[in-house]
């Protein structure tokens, strides 16, 4: 048999174009009722909450960023490093509850309208993509409003509204499931004392 003969009979009789075309049935997405969002339902009400509250959030943060920010002697009596386990232990819990927190550490809640874009299936930190459905919802969880749909009204009620208009950097994964309490507390302390060095 020759080289050209041997080819003939061992070539695969469908195209990959048709093995996708025959498994379309299995690989159609799928339909809104079996959504991992639905399982997350209450976290999802919760999250939806904190948007609609994006302006009395925005205020309690004010007074707790304060808060931590004059704690900071504690913090650095017992060091930030010591500090960071149990921080981020009760950071994780209420952000979790309030805004299915994902830890990344670089919190821009205030920016989004309390609305957490890591929640986003794509993760974009600059959004919304292309495919926000009609009715406003995400197209890859048809059960779930585009995050980015809701961060721009939240951000709509809150006193910095224009602070969604900038540009987030992509997320530094190496500040993954770190406080990103600690590290704001830790930069307006470090700024604080380089304005008071300057001013004096
Ligand atoms: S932006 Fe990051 S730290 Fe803030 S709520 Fe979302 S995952 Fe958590």
């Amino acid at each position: 048999m020759s080289g050209n003969e041997a080819q003939k009979t061992s070539a695969p009789a469908v195209t990959q174009a048709t093995l996708v075309k025959k498994a379309r049935g299995k690989l159609a997405y799928k339909p809104a009722d079996v959504s991992p969002q639905r399982r997350l339902q209450r976290r999802y009400t919760m999250r939806l909450w904190s948007v609609r509250h994006a302006r009395f959030l925005e205020w309690v943060y004010a007074r707790f960023a304060d808060l931590f920010l004059m704690l900071h002697p504690f913090w650095n009596a017992i060091g930030y490093a010591r500090a960071e386990r149990p921080v981020k232990f009760v950071e994780r819990h209420v952000k979790g509850l309030m805004f299915d927190c994902r830890m990344c550490g670089q919190c821009v809640l205030s920016s989004t309208g309390m609305s957490c874009p890591m929640n986003c299936p794509k993760q974009l930190r600059n959004g919304p993509c292309g495919g926000v459905r009609a009715n406003g919802h995400c197209e890859v969880e048809p059960d779930m409003p585009c995050v980015w749909v809701k961060a721009w009204e939240g951000a709509q009620t809150m006193r910095a509204n224009d602070a969604i208009l900038a540009v987030q950097k992509p997320v530094d994964q190496s500040l993954r499931e770190t406080s990103a309490w600690l590290r704001v507390t830790a930069l307006a302390a470090h700024e604080r004392k380089n304005t008071s060095g300057t001013a004096a």
